[in-house]
Order: structure tokens, then C-alpha cells, then sequence
């Protein structure tokens, strides 16, 4: 069961330099995961306690994921994700004991970045809390807080989690002591659209028509997982036409296929 909903990569090779346009919360992150992973003496000579665990909230696709990696990444740490909605709706019944099976590896694998992604669906709040599957998904939340209330013995393991629905989210998750620091990932303004289409264009063979100035104002409201879509359709389009080289056309072809997509199901793609 464990190996089904738990991803364990010992050495997740998202760096920060794959990520763009979210400087502030790249900072943020390094500071408040990195840091106490890094410099744990630093903490203890000055007689703070680091933050215990970072809330990252914000559209899908936006790098949330991609955050985590990369800290996990430098830090040298193990990364272990595990989705809130594998915890309680694959395998009813088990999602406690698979929260302390997830504590259970990352303790086996120090140091560690516990990444627990759709955190809202342990911990939202809810209204009837009297049906079974309800009661269900409080003990796992339950024992979620409870490990990480036992912060002392949890060594070198920093829990970052996510979600896409902050506003649904329990309060007693944001209490101090647990996820405290929260950190919005938004969709990427036009300079960091700019970025990460260079990013994912690094590999591709772009052609000298191609303008990221124009190919950033022209994605407007594309989330960085858009933009990569975008760039693996324009390589696509190409390949059609059978040539190795990709053209702004292809990009802004690919533009309208990827916005028209997004647009007909308004879930964006992660
Ligand atoms: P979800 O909430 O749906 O889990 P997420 O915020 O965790 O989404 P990621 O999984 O980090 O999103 O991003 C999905 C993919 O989109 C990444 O693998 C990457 O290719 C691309 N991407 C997203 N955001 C960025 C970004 N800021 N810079 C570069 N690439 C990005």
C-alpha cells in the first residue's frame, strides 16, 4: 500500500534555476525549509524554534511541487510526496496509519522534505462531521497534527504541504507550531511568463523569429504548467510539418490550442 501513494525520490534533480518568476517565495522557502536543514545549530544558538511547516497555496500548475523538489534538491534531502487524496479516498480506512507510515519513512530517510500535496482534503473544514467517511478523514488529520506536534523527535524532516483551496482549509492546521508559514504561488506575471518559457525552451531547437516578450503578453493568465504545454505543442506542430526548427507561429498556434483547452474544461493542467 505504502508504495502506491508514497513517490520516495532520494535525489529529485528540480533545481532553483528551473523555476521562474516566483523570486519571493524562492527566498522564502530557502529561509524557512532550507535554512533549518542546512544550519540547524543556527536555530538552537539562537534559541528559536524553526518554522515547523510551510503551507504553499495557490492556482494548480504553478510550481508548488517544483518548490519543494528544488529545496529538497539543494539540501541534499529525500524528497517523499504523498497526495491528501490518496490518504483518505483510495484505501478507506487506512489514511491514519498511512500518515504515520509517511513519518515512518521520512525518519528512514533523513534529512527529508515531506511534501504532502491537495492538503486540503485531510483538512478542510467541514460542516457535518457526523458521517463515517467525514470521521474518517478527521483521524487522519488528526494524526497528521499529532506528528507534527512530536516536532522535536522528528530530526531533520520539514514538512511542506499544498493546496489549491486555501479558503477551504481547517484553521487549526494554520495554528503556530504547524503550518505557519503560509506562502502564495500565484500564476506568473508577464516578466515571469517571459522566464519560463525561456526555461522551457532551454532544450529547443527555437528559431530566431521567436520573440518571449510577445509570446509572454500574448499567454495571458497561463499558469507555468500552460507554458510548458505550450512549448511541447510548438515542438509538436513542427514535427508535423515535418521540420526541426520551431517558429513563433508554432508557439502562437500552439497558444490557441493550449487557451482553448483551458478554456473549454477551466481546469488548468499540472
Ligand atoms: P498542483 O497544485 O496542480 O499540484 P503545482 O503548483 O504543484 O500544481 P507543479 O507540479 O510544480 O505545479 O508544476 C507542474 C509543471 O509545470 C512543472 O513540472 C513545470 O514543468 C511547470 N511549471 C509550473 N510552474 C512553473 C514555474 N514557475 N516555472 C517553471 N515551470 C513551471
Amino acid at each position: 500500500v505504502r508504495a502506491r501513494v508514497m513517490q520516495v525520490d532520494h535525489s529529485p534533480d528540480v533545481t532553483y534555476a528551473d523555476i521562474g518568476g516566483l523570486e519571493s517565495q524562492m527566498q522564502e522557502v530557502r529561509e524557512t525549509v532550507e535554512m533549518p536543514l542546512d544550519r540547524p545549530e543556527m536555530f538552537q544558538q539562537v534559541g528559536i524554534d524553526p518554522p515547523s511547516g510551510v503551507l504553499l497555496h495557490g492556482p494548480p500548475g504553478t510550481g508548488k511541487t517544483m518548490l519543494a523538489k528544488a529545496v529538497a534538491n539543494q539540501t541534499d534531502a529525500t524528497f517523499i510526496k504523498m497526495a491528501g487524496s490518496e490518504l483518505v479516498h483510495k484505501f478507506i480506512g487506512e489514511g491514519a496509519k498511512l500518515v504515520r507510515d509517511l513519518f515512518e519513512v521520512a525518519r528512514e530517510n533523513e534529512p527529508a522534505v515531506l511534501f504532502i500535496d491537495e492538503i486540503d482534503a485531510i483538512a478542510s473544514k467541514r460542516t457535518d462531521s457526523k458521517t463515517s467517511g467525514d470521521a474518517e478523514v478527521q483521524r487522519t488529520m488528526m494524526q497528521l497534527l499529532s506528528e507534527m506536534d512530536g516536532f522535536e523527535e522528528r530530526g531533520e524532516i520539514r514538512i511542506i504541504a499544498a493546496t489549491n483551496r486555501f479558503d477551504m482549509l481547517d484553521p487549526a492546521i494554520l495554528r503556530p507550531g504547524r503550518f505557519d508559514r503560509l506562502i502564495e504561488v500565484p500564476k506568473p506575471d508577464e516578466a515571469g511568463r517571459e522566464i519560463i518559457f525561456q526555461i522551457h525552451t532551454r532544450n529547443m531547437n527555437v528559431a530566431d523569429d521567436v520573440n518571449f516578450v510577445e509570446l509572454a503578453e500574448m499567454a495571458d493568465d497561463a499558469s507555468g504548467a500552460d507554458i510548458k504545454a505550450v512549448c511541447t505543442e510548438a515542438g509538436m506542430f513542427a514535427i508535423r510539418d515535418d521540420r526541426t526548427e520551431i517558429y513563433m507561429d508554432d508557439f502562437v498556434a500552439a497558444w490557441e490550442k493550449i487557451s482553448a483547452e483551458t478554456d473549454d474544461d477551466s481546469v488548468s493542467r499540472a
